[in-house]
């Protein structure tokens, strides 16, 4: 299974015809996909200009896509690159932290899904490394009552989500799925109050 930086190269070489450019591109968001595959998808195109549907973008639209999202990729393995480390030190300590931190990690190791998007016609518009900034920034301090992409305070929970976890808060403003560790548990419960009653 090629790497994302080979693919990313695919996306690049002039020599290669569009259509395989393009599929290399979305190739790319299988490895790393913050909204998840669709919804990231959806946005790249549209920051970059052109029709998800459009078999043969203009190459300077595509290597843009790319270009957000190596940024975006960039921002992720740094933050997860520093993440371990500091576990690896409290852990040398003997320092345990609270699981759901560690729990939500584990899901989302590598970037795929940490911003899940359920409705790919949903997600934040911002360029991805700023969403995901703000979403480190969020886990990095103490729990809070917004979302961390649009401090959007509608969060309602969702069930049956197509990624793990399969049922989470999710921001009826942006669209993404709040991740569990950065909302105080009175938001945690006002969301799941908040949730979608369906009469038997
Ligand atoms: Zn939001």
């Amino acid at each position: 299974m090629a790497g994302f930086r080979s693919l990313a190269r695919q996306v690049r070489d002039p020599r290669n015809d569009l259509a395989l450019r393009r599929y290399s591109l979305r190739k790319c968001l299988e490895r790393f996909a913050p909204y998840g595959h669709r919804a990231t998808w959806d946005h790249l195109c549209s920051r970059a200009g052109f029709d998800p549907e459009d078999r043969s973008p203009e190459p300077a639209r595509l290597t843009a896509a790319l270009d957000e999202l190596e940024e975006a990729r960039a921002v992720w393995l740094a933050y997860e690159t520093q993440f371990a480390e500091r576990r690896r030190k409290e852990k040398h300590d003997g320092l345990r932290r609270p699981g759901t931190v560690d729990d939500w990690h584990r899901l989302t190791w590598g970037g795929f899904g940490v911003a899940w998007c359920d409705d790919p016609m949903v997600h934040p518009s911002e360029p991805l490394a700023e969403v995901l900034n703000r979403l480190i920034a969020a886990l990095e301090r103490e729990p809070g009552t917004a979302c961390p992409v649009c401090t959007g305070t509608a969060l309602r929970w969702e069930h049956d989500l197509a990624h793990e976890p399969s049922s989470g808060p999710v921001c009826t403003h942006c669209g993404i799925v709040v991740p569990r560790p950065v909302l105080t548990p009175a938001s945690l419960a006002g969301a799941w109050r908040a949730r979608v009653l369906v009469s038997a």
